[in-house]
């Protein structure tokens, strides 16, 4: 166990190393509890076209509302739970839970809408994952078109042989993948070139500071017009301004996910949320001009 987990962090024994132990234990428990108590929901992040605001999708977005600590952050469990089985089981739970979603928008006649599912790499190279997803696609007679799949580059560069035979049978089925938190990890624009993905989302961290800072504004920009190059789509994260959106659907961005259209709505929010802000699946009002 201490191997797993361990690799070079942990080569001189710390005190620190029983808290952590401990501390992921305790969190182990509490999240089976927490699966058993339903205490987790999924928020749902709307993601629209740059161009005619038409309603892409949701990325999906995990809470827990916890009854003595209150509105957990996924930033503050999911770290913790990684290398444990415990992360698998919630995973299923996500994913289950968004092919429930995609059942209902269907019903409600969003028919092209898709909802994107973040895996962490444990959940990624997990042997189980493609026959989870095919039996949920089964259970739900959804096809896989409706999903894509976001992982990080830490994730695809962890194992690059093994992550493109995931992908590669993934793909076949038809899933797409997205490659999240563009620009922050260690991907070389060789891996880019070798792995099936469908979309890379540029990091909030590039976008919030974009209209002030020369290098990060170039930085997206010439993102923009490689990922397009490369016959792939685009999606900025943390668009908080209309200034932000009216820069990036000039420079062709092609999706723009952010707090300026909507913050996640917690999906018992959603379909009234959806009724308010969109009319045959575009977004309705000019959203207020910053
Ligand atoms: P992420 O996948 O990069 O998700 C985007 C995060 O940016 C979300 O934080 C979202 O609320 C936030 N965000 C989006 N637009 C804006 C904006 O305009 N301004 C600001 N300040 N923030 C914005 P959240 O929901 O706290 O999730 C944090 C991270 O937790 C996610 O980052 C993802 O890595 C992880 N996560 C969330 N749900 C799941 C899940 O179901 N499974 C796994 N494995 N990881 C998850
Ligand atoms: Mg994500
Ligand atoms: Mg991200
Ligand atoms: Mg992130």
């Amino acid at each position: 166990e201490a191997k797993k987990s361990g690799g070079s962090q942990y080569h001189i024994y710390k005190p620190e190393m029983f808290t952590r132990v401990a501390q992921r234990v305790e969190l182990e428990g509490e999240v089976r509890q927490a699966l058993l108590k339903q205490q987790f929901s999924l928020s749902l992040q709307p993601q629209l076209s740059a161009k005619d605001k038409k309603l892409i999708g949701f990325e999906a977005l995990l809470r827990w509302h916890h009854p003595e600590r209150g509105m957990i952050p996924p930033d503050e469990f999911i770290p913790i739970l990684e290398n444990s089985e415990y992360m698998i089981e919630l995973g299923y739970w996500v994913m289950r839970r968004c092919f429930e979603l995609v059942s209902e928008f269907l019903e409600q006649g969003l028919i092209d809408v898709r909802v994107a599912i973040n895996l962490s790499a444990m959940q990624f190279l997990d042997p189980h994952l493609s026959d989870y997803l095919r039996q949920l696609m089964r259970r739900f007679n959804l096809s896989a078109k409706h999903f894509e799949l976001e992982l990080t580059e830490q994730t695809l560069v962890s194992d690059i042989d093994t992550a493109i035979g995931v992908m590669t049978s993934l793909k076949k089925i038809g899933f797409s993948f997205a490659i999240d938190d563009f620009g922050t990890g260690y991907s070389s624009l060789a891996y880019l070139k070798k792995m099936p993905v469908d979309v890379i989302k540029i990091d909030k961290s590039f976008i919030f500071g974009m209209l002030e800072n020369h290098s990060d504004y170039q930085i997206i920009m010439s993102t923009i017009a490689m990922v397009k190059n490369l016959g792939l789509t685009v999606v900025a994260e943390g668009v908080e301004s209309g200034a932000q959106l009216r820069s990036l659907t000039m420079n062709d961005c092609d999706i723009i996910q952010g707090y300026y259209f909507s913050k996640p709505v917690p999906e018992v929010e959603l379909k009234s949320f959806l009724a308010e802000r969109l009319v045959d699946g575009y977004w309705k009002t000019q959203a207020k001009q910053h």
